[in-house]
């Protein structure tokens, strides 16, 4: 070891030295199907007048610190009820590092299912608090009840994540089993609900029946992906305290500007997320014919599906070399062996992807 990497091993956290940074794969070239993007873009009329408001933005001036005329337009786009609430996030991951940081405590922990989104394990090591994964039901992605009621008694998490839908499975939980979780946990639970566009069901009406509940949402999987910009509701109570947390100034002007424009043009984002459920369905179809595949329902814009057994790696491989990139879950967990996931693009993109998995197969 050289002089400055003996430095590092003794300041770095051990465990943050042995985290392996979140890996973003390169898609130039390739139909990018692996990171649940909108696939469209606007019309050029719209791009037009969306650079108008942008000639308005005072560069050289602080954010609204509070972005109260943003906050304004996600509470109406978002039916978020008067009494509740609003913390925005640099993206709904720097709101799941928030709340991590503002009840992290040496031993304290936060629990979710697994298969989930992996953030929530790795900002439990950013911040040094311990994870806990509760497995799924293998059949069906259920949350496995008797398996949830005896992790929330032993471990007693200061922080519950549920994705609502959940990903990388796609389906929404039963809400008897949310409300049960909810009810049974003596710390917060945050209903995860980034794919809230395409589901048919939402927690957040049930905000006033729980004072540890907390619902989060992103403009990330509606198309704005690029804003960075994701929101925290609840009670003034909780969300006051993690309000604190959040650095000054986190959402910039041109996401605050970009975020209103947007909001104010919702029926165009609203026909795309509708078009994305409908393709969602033809890809389903699509993929449930093909001799071997096994997909799973979905109440997101992705699809999960099973392939035969050992064959996974090969043909995620095989897709990229024919130039589609989806994302490999296989291996990243045990009920997830053989499984990869795609996200919906544009019906050509979608139909490109069948064909190519088609001549993998
Ligand atoms: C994509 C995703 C997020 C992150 O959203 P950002 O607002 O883009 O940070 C959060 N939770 C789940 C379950 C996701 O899939």
């Amino acid at each position: 070891m050289t002089p400055q990497e003996q430095r590092v091993a003794q300041w770095i956290r051990t465990e943050i030295r042995a985290l392996r940074a979140y890996h973003v794969p390169d898609a130039s070239g390739l139909v990018k199907l692996d990171a649940m993007e909108n696939p469209y873009t606007w019309p050029s009329d719209l791009v037009a007048r969306w650079l108008e408001t942008l000639r308005e933005v005072s560069l050289n001036r602080y954010p609204d610190a509070a972005a109260g005329r943003l906050k304004d337009h996600l509470r109406s786009a978002f039916n978020i009820p008067d009494d509740m609430d609003v913390v925005l996030g640099n993206g709904s991951d720097e709101l799941i590092q928030m709340l991590a940081m503002a009840v992290a405590a040496p031993q304290r922990i936060i629990l979710a299912p697994e298969p989930g989104f992996v953030m929530y394990r790795m900002i439990a090591t950013f911040v040094g608090m311990r994870y806990i994964g509760v497995p799924l039901r293998q059949a069906d992605f259920a949350l496995d009840m008797p398996a949830m009621r005896k992790a929330l008694h032993e471990h007693r998490p200061a922080l519950t994540f549920l994705a609502y839908p959940n990903n990388p499975t796609g389906n929404l939980f039963a809400e008897d089993d949310v409300r049960e979780i909810i009810a049974a946990a003596s710390g917060i639970v945050v209903i995860d609900e980034a794919y809230a566009a395409f589901a048919e069901r939402s927690c957040m009406s049930l905000l006033r029946e729980y004072d540890n509940l907390l619902v989060m949402r992103t403009v990330s999987k509606m198309g704005l992906a690029g804003l960075r910009l994701g929101l925290l509701v609840g009670a003034p109570a909780w969300l006051r305290e993690v309000d604190k947390i959040r650095l000054p100034y986190n959402i910039n002007v041109l996401t605050q500007a970009s975020a209103e424009f947007a909001l104010q043009n919702r029926q165009m984002l609203d026909q795309q997320t509708a078009d994305i459920c409908r393709d969602r369905a033809q890809l389903y179809d699509a993929l449930s014919q093909l001799p071997g595949v096994v997909a799973f329902r979905s109440q997101a814009n992705f699809i999960l599906f099973r392939v035969p057994s050992g064959r996974a790696d090969a043909i995620f491989a095989d897709l990229r070399d024919n130039g589609v990139l989806i994302k490999n879950m296989n291996g990243a967990q045990d009920l997830l062996s053989d499984c990869l996931r795609v996200t919906v693009g544009r019906p050509e993109e979608n139909r490109r992807f069948v064909e190519a998995l088609r001549a993998a197969l």
